[in-house]
């Protein structure tokens, strides 16, 4: 999967995709991360990428030209991207949208910064428009590499265990359930006998109830969500979404 990632801060990204599952995502040949500065595209001494809003208003806005000629660069060399739009108004990120940005081979990220974006760089190009919750941060940043990592440890291979992220949470209707290593006993808390028990079939039943019983503790408004509807069995023997849903 080719990336692009159009930001004024490509330092601040770096350090992040050097590390962790995104560095091994990318020794592996499965992602190639580029960073592209759109301030590049920018004409004049101070290529100056923002400017004020027509009509008033506090703040500055994204130009719509280095964001046009910056795209128009890439695609003419690399050829049409699915191209994700980070804004706090977009519709909130989960899982399934990382699922669906799996299947594409060509990534591109548009980070905003300051008041946003001059709405003809909407208007401009067939986004999908992602926000990655109801706040609003100082730019787009965080949310691409939030959005980039939950999809890249879904490329089949990334993740060491192929099981790993099909029992995640989110993945089914269910949240993960709790989990248990070294030491047996820790603090007067021991760990359930059912899964020191060697009973396969008795350690699956557990955690669906336990998954169960989490699940409508902390999140009763996931089984009711419309995109986790229809499941799927899998391995572990706890449902799973149909990624094509
Ligand atoms: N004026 C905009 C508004 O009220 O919706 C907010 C602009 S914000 C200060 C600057 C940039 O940060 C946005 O253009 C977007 O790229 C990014 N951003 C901020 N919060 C975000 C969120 N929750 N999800 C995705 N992107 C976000």
């Amino acid at each position: 999967m080719l990336v692009y990632i159009l930001t004024l801060f490509p330092d601040a990204i770096e350090p992040y995709i050097s590390k962790g599952v995104l560095r091994v995502a990318r020794d592996q040949g499965k992602i190639d991360v580029r960073l592209l500065n759109f301030r590049d595209f920018a004409k004049g001494k101070h290529r100056n990428v923002d400017d004020r809003p027509f009509g008033g208003g506090p703040g500055m806005l994204l130009c719509p030209e280095p964001i046009f000629e910056a795209i128009e660069w890439i695609e003419s060399r690399e050829g049409i991207f699915h191209k994700v739009l980070l804004t706090p108004d977009g519709h909130t990120f989960r899982q399934s949208h990382a699922e669906s940005l799996t299947k594409h081979d060509r990534l591109l990220f548009l980070c905003g910064r300051y008041e946003g974006f001059d709405q003809r760089i909407l208007d401009g190009f067939a986004w999908e428009r992602l926000s990655i919750g109801d706040y609003v941060l100082s730019g787009g940043e965080l949310p691409a590499l939030v959005i980039l990592e939950a999809t890249v440890r879904l490329i089949p291979g990334v993740l060491g265990d192929e099981e790993s992220p099909i029992s995640e949470s989110f993945t089914s209707e269910l949240l993960d359930y709790p989990q248990y290593t070294r030491p047996r006993e820790f603090r007067g808390s021991s760990v359930p006998d059912v899964l020191m028990s060697g009973d396969h079939e008795a350690i699956r039943r557990w955690r669906e109830d336990q998954a169960r019983h989490k699940t409508k503790k902390w999140r009763p408004d996931i089984a009711l969500r419309g995109d986790t509807n229809k499941c799927d069995t899998n391995k572990s023997g706890i449902k799973k979404r149909d990624p094509d849903l």
